[in-house]
């Protein structure tokens, strides 16, 4: 096992990671920015590093000074969280050639799957369902428009390169195809480095599903079940759940299954996400896969009981999966909610200051993964995101009744969070019954 483990990550995530290394008996080395100075959790970690000032391209983002951190502490290993260099396979690689573990997948492996064309390529040869549409990437106009006429309109260009919701075009008709391919490739280039586009169906409705799944570095993997993570707003989640709601068990245990094999077949060791969109007939759809642990990994905590950080730590240190397969089973229900530092009543505007009143719910099946103590001070140069309540419980509907009494338990002020928002959410009839669409709380916000 490592000796002394360093968390290029800052916030909830890093204090999660604290947690884990800490019950794993490994010392902890945190970096942080100017702007997160004073942060309370530092205090808890064996040795604090600054890495630079508050903007993340000259701190979080920054390699070469986290490397430095890194030799300067002696480390073993490196966590990168999520998020910053969480998915950057060149982090990965200089990692590996300064003789430091990276807490993730190889480089190529990272590459295999965070590629979305070469990833598709690989689920593809697992039988993991994929949206129908090109096969590579697309060299000519030409080719885009004859997969188009093939799978029907509308259809959907994405950069093989692609993140964050961005840089994606949406097709209706040939022409639209047509004058979007090249602006498409150019976009790509311009925002990844790399102008790889393909095409895929664009589908109207659907709710996002997808599975956890954990490899190791003796070839095995297994998945966690899945989440559903339909409710959204600008592709960003707002709440999580395990399992999914309403789903058929027996076709959503296969798809598990196949996402186990897509993550093997890539010799991939450590956490990774496959996401996939359902349509209304309970078809599956690939969307991208996720080489990193995820913001929404505790509920799949709660209903498996096993633990995501320290599971990885475990196999990044080389150790083999401590859990098999068959003694996986979904027990009861949890459900995540993301606590953000914003103003729903002001398009969610960022609502950064000091916190001085901040009020835990408790209670039986109330977990919170949070960073913020009373008086923290919310930096304005990251991520809105303060905080989550994590509840689990026997069913469904007792989760919702149990998220709701937190939520009305939860007080945080004088800066506005989502919290009220997610009180009116757990109130709402539509996701009670279960089956959401992902574009559900846009239409509910306007
Ligand atoms: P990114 O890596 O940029 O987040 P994804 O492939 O995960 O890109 O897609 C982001 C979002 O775009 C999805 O969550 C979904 O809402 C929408 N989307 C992507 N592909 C499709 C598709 N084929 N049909 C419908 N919606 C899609």
């Amino acid at each position: 096992m490592f000796r002394r483990v360093l968390i290029a990550n800052r916030g909830e995530i890093a204090l999660r990671i604290m947690r884990a290394c800490q019950e794993l008996g490994i010392e902890t080395v945190c970096v942080y920015s100017e702007a997160d100075r004073d942060a309370p959790y530092l205090r808890l970690a064996d040795r604090a590093i600054c890495i630079g000032p508050g903007p993340a391209r000259d701190s979080y983002l920054n390699i070469s000074r986290i490397i430095s951190a890194a030799e300067i502490a002696d480390v073993d290993a490196i966590h990168p969280g999520y998020g910053f260099l969480a998915e950057r396979a060149d982090f990965s690689e200089v990692c590996r050639d300064c003789k430091i573990e990276f807490i993730g997948p190889s480089p190529e492996a990272m590459r295999r799957l965070g590629d979305k064309v070469e990833a598709k390529r690989f689920a593809r040869a697992a039988k993991v369902p994929v949206f129908p549409g090109s096969e590579g990437a697309i060299e000519v106009e030409e080719e885009a428009v004859e997969v188009a006429a093939e799978i029907g309109y509308p259809v959907i260009i994405k950069a093989a390169a692609g993140g964050g919701g961005r840089g994606m075009r949406v097709c209706h008709n040939e022409a639209t195809l047509r004058t979007n391919i090249k602006k498409a490739q150019q976009e790509a280039l311009a925002a990844f480095g790399d102008g790889s586009v393909f095409v895929e169906k664009f589908l109207e409705s659907a709710r996002h599903v997808e599975v956890q799944v954990i490899g190791d570095k003796h070839g095995h993997a297994i998945h966690l079940f899945e989440r559903d993570c339909s409710m959204q707003r600008r592709h960003q989640k707002v709440i999580e759940e395990a399992p999914a709601p309403e789903v058929d068990r027996k076709k959503m245990t296969a798809v598990c299954e196949a996402a186990a094999r897509l993550v093997k077949s890539a010799e991939y060791a450590g956490a990774a996400t496959v996401e996939f969109l359902m349509d209304n007939k309970q078809n599956f759809y690939m969307l991208e896969v996720n080489t990193r642990v995820q913001v929404e990994h505790p509920v799949t905590e709660m209903i498996t009981g096993v633990d995501i950080l320290k599971t990885s730590i475990r196999v990044a240190a080389g150790e083999p999966l401590p859990v098999k397969q068959k003694d996986i089973t979904i027990r009861g229900h949890a459900i995540e909610c993301r606590i953000n530092a914003e103003d729903p009543t002001r398009n969610f505007m960022p609502s950064a200051g000091r916190i001085d009143t901040w009020e835990l719910p408790g209670g039986p099946g109330v977990r919170i993964d949070s960073h913020v103590v009373p008086g923290y001070f919310v930096p304005p140069n990251y991520d809105s995101m303060i905080g989550k309540l994590i509840v689990h419980a026997d069913s469904r509907a007792e989760a919702i009744e149990r998220t709701a009494r937190a939520l009305r338990e939860f007080r945080v002020g004088p800066i506005n969070t989502t919290i009220d928002l997610q009180l009116r959410l757990m109130q709402d009839s539509a996701f009670k019954t279960g089956g959401i669409d992902i574009h559900y709380l846009e239409r509910l916000l306007k």
